[in-house]
């Protein structure tokens, strides 16, 4: 029955996008061979379905007149009333650009104290289409985890000393101080950020997004930390974001109302990459005016952009206030608010779900339709990968 399949699969024009997966095969066989599909399927379609409809911002009649049924069909397979072909479920996964084991993984994850770092303009549509792609990448992890004897992530420890309440900038330069201690990070620039949090329990992901008005989240699964970030800006950028959405994670439930939330994580962002005893090691305590040269010097040294230093400078009080607003208007007037100059810093990558994919394959914890289910990928595009044959001319997909 499966050789039919591939058959009719081949011949129709869907055959070189949709990767034969091993779910789509057993779902084939499920609906052939069984008279009544199990419920629990049809309902995991159901909400997978809507979820993935929803997240394309399209309606029951829009979804409907792409793959060509009534909206009243769509409307019972989200249901869970019916189930589609194996044929339509592969038009559904093109319409609405997921893959097709997304159709088939049981929905657990649930996003709780959701902060979205973004520009005014961001709508509700692109934040849901956000939230889906993320969701999506989370529970991917969250099963490749728990697929180890063991738990590979230790969980997020704050250090001993941390304060209950926090109450001004001062002591926001002090947790980040105290932090960089208790991970042994001494006063250096910290260059890969992403492993950093990654090795403490903080699970970092890089989303692919044209989104331009998205710079990042941060969420928790069961009190753990996840940070997101957009692979859209430079790694100065992200490593900036990245800081940031770690500070709305620890601050939870501490930050006195006296102080605006994304003001005091931004200056943990500045404090935690760029340490005062640092910045005053090199360029001072007190400074009337500041070189170009400088703050490109320190860029490149810390992987911060200009403007962040700039900042930093200010929040130290070592430029004043208006030395600060009359250098930001010569930074914006060179158009480097824009492009900075200098080289682009490297942008951040997150390796790890594919190190412990590749690990949990090695060790047998998962065999090979397990891991390209998990990469969203062929049976034979998982064994070039092993050999690492092609590797740069494959992309992961969004789920
Ligand atoms: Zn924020």
């Amino acid at each position: 029955m499966c050789e039919f399949f591939y058959e009719k699969l081949h011949m129709t024009k869907m055959a070189h996008t949709i990767h034969f997966s091993a779910s789509l095969q057993k779902y084939h066989f499920f609906i052939c061979c069984k008279p009544i599909i199990n419920r629990g399927i049809m309902s995991i379609i159901g909400t997978r379905l809507q979820q993935a409809r929803k997240a394309a911002g399209m309606s029951l009649r829009d979804l409907a007149t792409v793959v060509k049924l009534s909206h009243t069909a769509i409307k019972k397979y989200e249901d869970g009333d019916t189930y589609p072909s194996s044929d339509i479920l592969i038009k559904l996964a093109k319409a609405l650009q997921v893959c097709i084991d997304f159709f088939f993984r049981p929905a657990k994850v649930s996003l709780e104290n959701v902060k979205f770092r973004k520009r005014k303009k961001l709508q509700g549509k692109a934040e849901s289409a956000i939230k889906f792609t993320v969701i999506n990448q989370i529970e991917r992890r969250l099963e490749l985890e728990n697929l180890y004897p063991t738990p590979p992530v230790s969980p997020f420890v704050l250090p001993t000393n941390f304060p209950q309440e926090i109450n001004n900038f001062e002591e926001i330069e002090v947790i980040a101080e105290n932090l960089r201690a208790s991970w042994k990070l001494g006063f250096d620039a910290i260059h890969d950020l992403t492993d950093v949090c990654e090795s403490h329990g903080i699970r970092v992901f890089v989303i692919d997004t044209d989104e331009e008005h998205f710079d990042g989240l941060s969420t928790t699964i069961d009190d753990q930390p996840i940070i997101v970030i957009s692979t859209k800006w430079p790694g100065d950028r992200q490593r900036f974001n990245v800081a940031h959405e770690l500070a709305h994670y620890i601050f939870i439930n501490r930050l006195s109302p006296k102080l605006d939330e994304e003001q005091a994580c931004n200056r943990f962002a500045g404090a935690f990459l760029l340490p005062r005893e640092t910045v005053f090691q090199i360029i001072g305590k007190e400074r009337r005016t500041i070189e170009w040269q400088e703050l490109l010097l320190l860029k490149e040294q810390f992987q911060l952009s200009m403007s962040a230093i700039c900042y930093r400078l200010k929040d130290l009080m070592i430029i004043k206030e208006s030395y600060f607003k009359n250098l930001i208007i010569r930074f914006r007037a060179r158009g480097w608010h824009l492009k900075e100059p200098g080289l682009a810093t490297p942008p951040e990558k997150a390796h790890t779900f594919n190190q412990m994919l590749f690990h949990a394959l090695g060790e047998e914890y998962i065999g090979e339709s397990k891991a390209a289910e998990l990469l969203s990928c062929s049976l034979s595009q998982l064994k070039a990968l092993r050999q690492v044959q092609n590797s740069h001319d494959f992309t992961y997909q969004r789920c």
